[in-house]
């Protein structure tokens, strides 16, 4: 057996990892590089045409967004992630199935075990075992969230493990992490009368507005219509969350033309009519603070170089000290860090 890596090792973005056994392979998730020239996994057409089945362990561009181009090469197989993953994805794919029918959550089923990995709505861990191998991929992973499950790893035996290790050599606390992002909104409120904040459509918006709403009890909140809506189906989807409080999510009102205190804008890059609006608050003399990692080229990123942005991580992923602890409480013949350029890729593991 042996895992090719098509991209995501030694880098940020393009996580795509093609798992041959014999002439049969699969695919765990099929992400692009954004923002850059040569964005595309590193597929052959002859390993495309193996692929009898694509898992996806959840919807963001990075691990999903070179999709429409497999399917363009031609690959008809099915495409198997959590119903909010599939629900979450821009453009629509045909022979999408429900991982919960494949197999029910943390039982092995059918050569699959999965569980909740905290990241975002519906994003998971997934163990393979195919022959006398197991292959554990953690996705994007963090026990840490206050809005989403995780079925946390422990006591699991594999081959390999492919671990999220994003944060590489960063070894802030995640503690510490979120103490400074929440105190930046406060500090900037003192100099601006608004601070927005580009969230992921889906992922750490929720988990920054606790966080803020604890923080700063009183301060307005704000959330554009994408926003908003995701804060109502936190309230009513149990499945795919943890008990919220009540009262936090429905304190957010609508964005509207004039504003004071925080504002939630759903596209961390700042894209087309996120960033018209992000242009709008600008002029009104706002600030902004980006928590996740900024796109070559995008408007996030000008705003950063021209200050206009302050950079404050709120951590949905693994650092090196993270995964190491991680390793310890499992039982891993060999781990892969995934997810950072702070560790080269060996581009293929065989396994014998
Ligand atoms: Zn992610
Ligand atoms: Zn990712």
């Amino acid at each position: 057996m042996e895992l090719y890596i098509a991209g995501g090792v030694g880098e940020h973005g393009r996580n795509c990892f093609f798992l041959q056994n014999g002439g049969d392979a699969i695919l765990v998730d099929c992400g692009l590089m954004a923002g850059s020239d040569d964005p595309l996994p590193r597929l052959t057409e002859s390993q495309i045409r193996k692929l009898k089945a694509v898992f996806l362990t959840h919807s963001h561009a990075d691990h999903t967004g070179a999709l429409p181009w497999l399917l363009r090469q031609g690959y008809t197989g099915p495409i198997i992630s959590t119903t909010p993953t599939l629900q979450q994805l821009p453009f629509i794919v045909q022979n999408a199935v429900a991982l919960e029918q494949v197999a029910p959550r943390n039982e092995k089923c059918n050569g699959i075990t999965w569980g909740l990995s905290g990241h975002c709505e519906g994003s998971v861990w997934l163990k393979l075992d195919w022959d006398d191998k197991a292959i554990l991929f953690s996705g994007d992973y963090t026990e840490q969230s206050a809005v989403y499950p995780c079925d946390v790893l422990r006591n699991q035996v594999a081959d390999l493990a492919v671990l999220d290790c994003a944060y590489g050599h960063d070894s802030t606390l995640w503690n510490d992490s979120v103490t400074a992002a929440a105190a930046a909104v406060e500090n900037l409120l003192e100099k601006t009368p608004i601070v927005f904040l580009p969230v992921p459509k889906y992922g750490c918006g929720l988990d920054l507005l606790l966080q803020i709403r604890r923080r700063l009890p009183y301060v307005p909140l704000y959330g554009d219509a994408h926003f908003c809506k995701q804060t109502e189906i936190a309230l009513v989807d149990g499945k795919w969350y943890k008990p919220l409080p009540q009262r936090i999510l429905r304190s957010v009102r609508p964005d509207a033309a004039e504003n004071e205190g925080v504002v939630f804008l759903s596209d961390p890059q700042l894209r087309g009519a996120v960033g018209e609006r992000a242009k709008e608050l600008l002029e009104q003399g706002a600030m902004g603070i980006m928590t996740g990692t900024p796109d070559a080229g995008s408007f996030s990123s000008a705003l950063l170089a021209e200050k206009k942005m302050e950079f404050w991580r709120y951590p949905v992923h693994l650092n090196e000290t993270q995964c190491r602890v991680l390793t310890e409480k499992n039982n891993f013949s060999q781990v892969l860090r995934y997810h950072s350029p702070n560790f080269a890729s060996p581009h293929r593991i065989t396994m014998k």
